[in-house]
Parts: structure tokens; sequence; C-alpha cells
């Protein structure tokens, strides 16, 4: 007997290929796995060895168990979650991951027409997502899709940044109520500053979004 999470992930199958489709009109490739695990080892498969491959700061990829493969593989990896790596380090690895071969990252929102929706803090990610790498894989859990671009930013402010200022433990007003708090937020207390929208994508194969049927990141 199917059971509610059958149901669930019997729907997400279908929102994945009907934005797969999106993604195409767009200029976006789009795959979609049941799992984590599959998805990795697909991602893996795409990295030629010697490649310099940068990361995004991303729950998502932790989750999905892709640093540690990347860790096995003969590539250049900027790997800024290293023990002991310094904050001065991270930045360095954010700055070359910007001419990176490959740049790894999530989407905080993939909508139903198939947009990327990004907010940043420092802007790395939204930067590399834009121009810099030569290709750039994005892995989302279907948790991340939304209907449309009001769902989306309002999925970033009042689900995604709530809970990564609390991981990160900045004192956001977020942080203290669960919910934008936005138009009263500012510097240095403000983890949203960059807010990018990718509707299309002009260099053929270059951005790659891996689609997984579980619940991933924030
Ligand atoms: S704008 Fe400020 S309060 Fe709103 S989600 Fe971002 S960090 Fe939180």
């Amino acid at each position: 007997m199917m059971t509610k999470t059958d149901y669930k992930k019997s729907c997400h199958r279908l929102q994945a290929e009907s934005i797969i489709k999106s993604f195409k009109k767009r200029g976006i490739e789009g795959v979609y796995y049941e799992s984590s695990a599959e998805a990795v080892e697909a991602v893996c498969r795409l990295i030629p060895d010697g490649s310099l491959v940068g990361l995004g700061g991303s729950e998502t990829v932790m989750e999905t168990g892709l640093i540690d493969a990347l860790r096995r593989m003969d590539i250049r990896l900027l790997d800024r979650y290293k023990e002991g790596v310094s904050k001065e380090e991270v930045d360095e690895m954010r700055r070359q991951g910007l001419s990176a071969d490959v740049y790894i990252c999530s989407s905080n929102a993939v909508t139903a027409d198939g947009k990327l929706v990004n907010i940043d803090g420092t802007g790395n990610r939204v930067a590399a997502m834009i121009y810099g790498p030569k290709k750039v894989i994005v892995i989302a859990g279907m948790n991340k899709v939304v209907p449309d671009l009001d769902a989306a930013i309002a999925r970033v402010k009042n689900t995604a940044a709530p809970a990564n200022s609390l991981r990160v433990n900045v004192e956001t007003p977020c942080s203290k109520t669960g919910f934008c708090q936005d138009p009263h937020c500012h510097p240095p207390h403000r983890i949203c500053c960059q807010l990018v929208v990718t509707e299309a994508n002009m260099a053929p194969g270059r951005v790659l979004v891996v689609l997984v049927n579980e619940d991933l990141g924030y």
C-alpha cells in the first residue's frame, strides 16, 4: 500500500519532470535523482581529474555526502569545510572559486517555471553562479521547489534565513522570531544582502541543476 511519503515522492517526481522542461527553455540543464547517493555518484562522474573545484556554502551539499566523495577524488578541491581551516583561508577559497573549473552549490529556491532564486550575505556564491567558473552544478532537494518568485523569496526569508542564522549563530532579527523582519534588518546583523534570480543561462551546458527527491538543507 502506498504511504503518505510515497505519494509525496510521486508528486515530486512529476514536479521535477516539469521543472526540467522549463529549465531547458531557459538554457539550464536539469537532471533528477531519487536519492543523494545517486546524485553524488553522477556529479562525481562529471568532474574531470585535475579540475579546480569550488564550493558555495551549502548545508545541502554537506548533507548529500558529496564533500566526502570529492575529497576522495583526484581534483584540486577548495575545501572550505576542511577541519582547522581559517577564516582567511575560506576567504581566499571564495576568491579562487570564482575562476574554478567546476563550482558546486545549492539554490535557496527553485520555482515551478525554472528560475533559481538565491540570497547571499557575502555574495561569493551568487557571483560564481552568474559568471566565472566554467561549469556550475547546483544541487537542490525537492523541498526547495516553490510555485513562483514571491513564494521563493518568502521561502528564503522565512525558512532558510532564520534557520541559517541559528546555525551560524548570527543575531539576525529573524533568528529571534523565526520570521523575516525586513525592513528592520541592517548590517552587520543581516545575512540577506544580494538577491539574485537566475532567469536564464546564455552559455550552453554551463549550468546544471541536480534535483534530488529528498529534503535537503534549509
Ligand atoms: S532580511 Fe534580515 S530578518 Fe529578513 S530574513 Fe534576511 S537576515 Fe533575516
